[in-house]
């Protein structure tokens, strides 16, 4: 069964890569001269998921998300990942309530998931860190322009080929991948997608913050030393669709930074920046599933996307899901709930 996936982005390739794996014949059309010319072409992006106080759909999404992450990792090559560990830093009231909740509620275990007093926090980072933190010990780093190349390895790949109309491509079934792309299709014109801009900052390191071992968020994030820099990510407006540089970003970016991880203050040099647009729902969750369109011929339409700041384990998940609902093959075991949360059709009055 051959399935025509538009984008090349984490969303696409990372259906191309499951649907493979099903038996499926992905085949990737990508308007960009590359993979991951958009929101996934950051050199080094975390894998963390989106933290809810409470058990329920979310939890299952990203809970089941980030383990199907682990394993889809190990067995991928050249993806510079880096399971080093993640720290969110309790620095607000919020978090010193919902941290603790999420600790219980999604129920990981003490290995996986826990609170950390900030001398423990100072021991795990390997440098000082003035607050509590949730510690989650198998999160850490990937670059999302290599997780696409390989998540692509062995795909009939189109490269500088935008796709203007659905009824020119020849497959069994579509899938919609293409990011804030959608809204061109009148099939996915209902959806209410939302564009958030953001920029990435690679700064220098120091000899102290070269002993970071760990990613550290904090509203903001820095990573380890990656390729001689540390990532500092990232600006989020709303109000912005475009992915010029904007050097306030940079010092945005730093000076969160320096307010929350002090072994960073005096860190200024800039080394480079990455903006983009992420594509994101008005309920914060990704729309994943089978449009109700239909098209000539009674191909199916699917789409993936608004996969906002937690792509990386997002677009991996839902193509889980997707191969399931094409193969009848499913390697997830979804509830009523999350799927009704996932679906496209959730915006209908
Ligand atoms: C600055 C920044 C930092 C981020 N950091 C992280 C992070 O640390 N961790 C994390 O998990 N997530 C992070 N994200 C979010 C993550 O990058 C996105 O959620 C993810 O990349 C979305 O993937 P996508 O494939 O849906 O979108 P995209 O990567 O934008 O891919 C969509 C693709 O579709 C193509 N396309 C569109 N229309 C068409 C068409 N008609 N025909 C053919 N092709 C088309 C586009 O060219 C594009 O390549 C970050 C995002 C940004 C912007």
């Amino acid at each position: 069964m051959k399935i025509a996936i538009l984008g090349g982005g984490l969303a696409g390739t990372a259906c191309a890569y499951i649907f493979k794996k099903h038996g499926l014949e992905p085949v990737i059309y990508e308007a960009g001269a590359s993979l991951g010319p958009g929101a996934s072409g950051n050199r080094v992006g975390l894998y963390n998921p989106r933290f809810t106080a409470e058990k329920g759909p979310e939890e299952e999404f990203y809970s089941g998300a980030f383990f199907a992450a682990l394993e889809v990792f190990e067995r991928l090559e050249g993806i510079a990942w880096n399971p080093c560990g993640a720290l969110h830093l309790v620095n607000d009231e919020k978090k010193a309530k919902r941290f603790p909740q999420t600790v219980q509620n999604w129920g990981w275990g003490a290995d996986a998931m826990r609170m950390v007093k900030a001398a423990e926090a100072s021991e795990i980072a390997g440098i000082t860190i003035e607050y509590d933190a949730l510690y989650l010990s198998g999160s850490g780093t990937v670059s999302p322009r290599l997780l696409c190349e390989a998540y692509a390895r062995g795909v009939e790949v189109h490269l500088n080929h935008p796709v203007e109309n659905l009824s020119d491509i020849q497959a069994d079934a579509i899938v919609l991948a293409g990011g804030m792309g959608l809204a061109h299709f009148p099939e996915a014109a209902h959806l209410p997608l939302r564009a958030v801009r953001g920029q990435v900052t690679y700064i220098e390191h120091s000899a102290e913050t070269l002993k970071l071992r760990c990613t550290i968020g904090y509203g903001g994030y820095v990573t380890p030393v990656v390729e001689g820099i540390h990532c500092v990510g990232s600006t989020f407006q709303r109000w912005l669709d475009h992915s010029e540089i904007i050097g306030q970003d940079d010092l945005d970016n730093i000076m969160r930074l320096h307010a929350h991880v002090h072994a960073f203050r005096g860190l200024h040099t800039v080394e480079g920046q990455r903006a983009a647009v992420r594509t994101t729902a008005p309920d914060h969750f990704p729309v994943v599933g089978a449009l109700n369109d239909m098209l000539d011929g009674g191909r199916k339409i699917y789409v993936s996307t608004a996969h906002g700041s937690h792509g990386i384990l997002s677009s991996l998940r839902a193509a889980q899901y997707l191969a399931g609902l094409l193969s009848d093959q499913a390697d997830y075991d979804f509830s009523e709930d999350l799927k009704a949360k996932l679906s496209p059709g959730r915006f209908k009055a």
